[in-house]
């Protein structure tokens, strides 16, 4: 009887707790649409989504640039913050730092403070993400003076350690349901989930390596009509992987975590985000609806 309870408590037990911060980029403002789909409400689902499965502190960064191409979206920045989410900078026009000088790269996160400091009150929005995650790796010069204007106002470096290339999904939605092949769109919808599992497993394997445990990650997502489409399932997902949700400042605390994220330390390698698998599946996905 005992050794009957005892298995059936195993099997009930969820797997070994992960902790990992949701963090979305782009706000307000990415990728395609389908036809009739707002970028407040598409901010709207996304909120929701994350309120519904008690997501805290999810940080919302920043390209100002859209404001201006997109008159209206400041809605989408003022939903985030009316939701009690933080925002943070994510350059002005989302230039990647291997292809703009020093000068550019400050005027580009200078160029978004005011937005900034006008929408976050007391929160902390002095969290930098680097567009395209383009920390001029190859280029140790460049990296360490972009390193040091960081550090010397005060950012932080909001690194990823976890994607799995949710951006890559929503321009063929957008076609899709503009299409109305429901096929297709029920095949982009297992092929997002299939590629959260695999980053599930990925991050699991690189990180035991590297560490001998998993500390939190730190995942990359975007404000995307398929990503609010699908954030329930995405978040349901992720918790019967046995993730707890924690914020950005409490994933950056730990160790492993660190030194990718204080400008102020020795640069490390990026962390490896997928694999060549992964690399197919968002290819073959890029054909859809076209
Ligand atoms: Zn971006």
């Amino acid at each position: 009887m005992r050794a009957v309870f005892l298995a059936a408590a195993l099997a009930a037990a969820p797997a070994a707790a992960r902790d990992i911060a949701f963090t979305f980029d782009d706000l307000p403002a990415h990728s395609a649409l389908p036809p009739g789909v707002t970028r407040l409400q598409v901010a709207r689902e996304t909120i929701a989504a994350l309120k519904a499965a008690g997501v805290p502190q999810v940080y919302g960064f920043i390209n100002g640039v859209k404001l201006i191409q997109e008159p209206g979206t400041d809605a989408v920045l003022k939903a985030w913050r009316a939701a009690g989410f933080p925002l943070g900078n994510h350059g002005w026009a989302h230039l990647g730092l291997s292809k703009i000088d020093e000068g550019t790269f400050e005027s580009e996160l200078l160029q978004n403070q005011p937005i900034l400091r006008s929408l976050s009150g007391r929160t902390d929005w002095r969290w930098f993400r680097f567009p395209f995650l383009d920390e001029a790796y190859g280029d140790p010069a460049k990296r360490a003076a972009s390193r040091a204007w960081l550090a010397q106002h005060g950012y932080r470096i909001a690194a990823v350690t976890a994607s799995f290339g949710d951006y890559a999904f929503n321009e063929p939605y957008a076609r899709c349901v503009a299409k109305g092949d429901t096929a297709a769109i029920a095949e982009l919808e297992q092929a997002y989930l299939d590629a959260a599992s695999d980053s599930i497993r990925l991050s699991e394997t690189e990180e035991k390596a590297q560490f001998g445990r998993t500390p939190p990650d730190i995942l990359l997502m975007h404000l995307g009509a398929f990503d609010g489409h699908m954030l329930p399932r995405l978040l349901a997902l992720y918790k019967a992987n046995g993730f707890r949700f924690v914020t950005l400042e409490a994933a950056a605390k730990d160790p492993a975590n660190v030194g990718l994220v204080d400008p102020k330390l020795p640069p490390l390698a990026g962390r490896a985000l997928s694999d060549a698998q992964s690399g197919a599946r968002l290819q073959h996905i890029a054909t859809f609806c076209q």
